[in-house]
């Protein structure tokens, strides 16, 4: 163990998780973000953008599974996706499986997270950049969302955490324009930390959304590598309904596509929805 290097996570100051580095693979800077891709021998392959924990070989099931599906068995019948950041491509990849989607557009800004990804990390995407339905784009997320006359079903924003350019894909503006750029039963979702130790990020995200969603949500999940407790995710809508589906409805909605999953299942979509007191007392929510 002396000889090999650890890696700490500098996401907050107070406290941290760190990991072996048992084999670095790549570490250098883009025009965006220092990104730094390495071994490690439980979570295999991690990718780190400045120095806080992307995405991980081993449990980036739960979270691309979580972004993607609620929203897609909620609506039923969603046509056309955007897809903000998510330059690993786990969620281009859960996007491709549903086979009624007929386009996907995909904004990320750097197109080396997208080419590294692609190299160290392929079944993240798993052959989906090839899938004709996607138009990738790399462009700031928030200058895409502000020129596009484009309406969509479901968009998902996949960013870092609200820190340099991903500070835009948490702004009032951006959301204006993605509620304007959804169609009138159109979902937003997006990642919103983990609230145990990211509250005031995730209370002021909810306030923001709220001024254009008139159903605004948090879901969650648990994600081993975003520690610290329960992972919120971020549901906006203006049709209430949607997020109202019968167990028995979403389990038809899964079954007719015949896909499975190692985190999703109708119990969890459901159940996901449900927060505890805590949250709910700081969000104002009942
Ligand atoms: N699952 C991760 C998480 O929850 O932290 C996110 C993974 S994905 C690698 C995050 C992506 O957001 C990165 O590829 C980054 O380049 C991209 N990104 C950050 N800011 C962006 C922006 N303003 N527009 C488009 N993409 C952005």
């Amino acid at each position: 163990m002396a000889d090999k290097k650890i890696w700490h996570e500098k996401l907050y100051c107070h406290l941290g998780q760190h990991f072996l580095i048992d084999k670095l693979l790549y570490k250098n800077k883009t025009d965006y973000q220092e990104i730094m891709i390495f071994e490690n021998s439980f979570f295999g392959k991690i990718m780190v953008i400045d120095d806080i924990v992307q995405t991980t070989e081993k449990d980036e099931f739960i979270y691309h599974e979580m972004l993607t599906h609620i929203p897609i068995f909620s609506h039923g019948s969603i046509k056309n996706v955007l897809i903000i950041g998510g330059g690993d491509g786990g969620i281009l990849r859960e996007v491709c499986r549903h086979k009624n989607i007929e386009s996907i557009t995909m904004v990320e800004i750097d197109r080396n997270v997208v080419e590294l990804c692609k190299k160290f990390f392929p079944r993240h995407n798993n052959n989906s950049y090839k899938d004709s339905r996607l138009k990738l784009i790399i462009d700031d997320g928030l200058n895409f969302i502000k020129k596009t006359e484009e309406k969509f079903d479901l968009i998902i924003s996949d960013s870092t955490d609200p820190i340099k350019y991903g500070k835009n894909l948490f702004s009032s503006e951006f959301y204006f324009h993605c509620k304007n750029s959804l169609d009138k039963n159109g979902i937003f979702v997006a990642q919103n930390g983990v609230f145990f130790l990211q509250k005031n990020e995730s209370i002021l995200a909810f306030k923001k959304l709220k001024k254009y969603f008139h159903d605004t949500r948090f879901y969650h999940a648990t994600i081993p590598t975003y520690y610290g407790g329960i992972m919120m995710f971020a549901w906006g809508s203006n049709n209430i309904e949607l997020r109202k589906n019968s167990l028995k409805n979403l389990q038809s909605r899964i079954k007719y596509t015949k896909l499975d999953f190692n985190y999703y299942n109708a119990k969890i979509h459901i159940s996901s929805f449900y927060l505890p007191q805590y949250i709910l007392n700081e969000l104002d929510e009942n």
